[in-house]
């Protein structure tokens, strides 16, 4: 086992040198140019483990790494993103929308209390009798949010 904890060492000291090459490589394979801010949102979202994230709360954590973008333009790269096919946009209600790095088929938990959005543990919901789609439309994908709250 000793060859894989050196394996380990080299990968982990790679990432180190080249803290962006990560965001870099997720924004080349979707084909979108890396501009500074680009990168430098790309690194908050993918460089740490699967995340639901706003555009408020990604701008506030922007602010705080001292990267100076407005929550417009952070907006429009989610958005650019979404569209490009690294993140998955989950709309909870009408203005509330979470961007999901993990773009798999996949249901949520949505806590109306604490505003938290959360992944349904893999193979806890199945979805059958799918409705026929209107003439000309297929099904692209199905989406829940099964709502949750404290138990009183
Ligand atoms: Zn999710």
């Amino acid at each position: 086992m000793k060859w894989r904890k050196n394996l380990l060492e080299q990968v982990n000291s790679m990432e180190k040198v080249r803290p962006f090459s990560h965001a870099l490589d997720r924004l080349r394979d979707a084909g979108l140019r890396p501009t500074r801010q680009r990168l430098a949102l790309a690194k908050l979202l993918f460089d740490e483990c699967d995340r639901h994230i706003t555009a408020e709360q990604l701008h506030s954590e922007a602010l705080a790494g001292n990267i100076r973008v407005s929550l417009a333009t952070v907006y429009n790269t989610l958005h650019q993103f979404t569209t490009a096919g690294l993140l998955r946009e989950i709309v909870v209600d009408a203005g509330r929308s979470y961007f999901d790095t993990n773009t798999t088929c996949h249901h949520h938990f949505f806590d109306e209390s604490t505003g938290v959005l959360s992944d349904v543990p893999d193979g806890q919901l199945e979805v059958s009798g799918i409705p026929t789609p209107p003439e000309g439309a297929q099904v692209e994908s199905v989406d829940v949010v099964v709502r949750i709250r404290a138990a009183s």
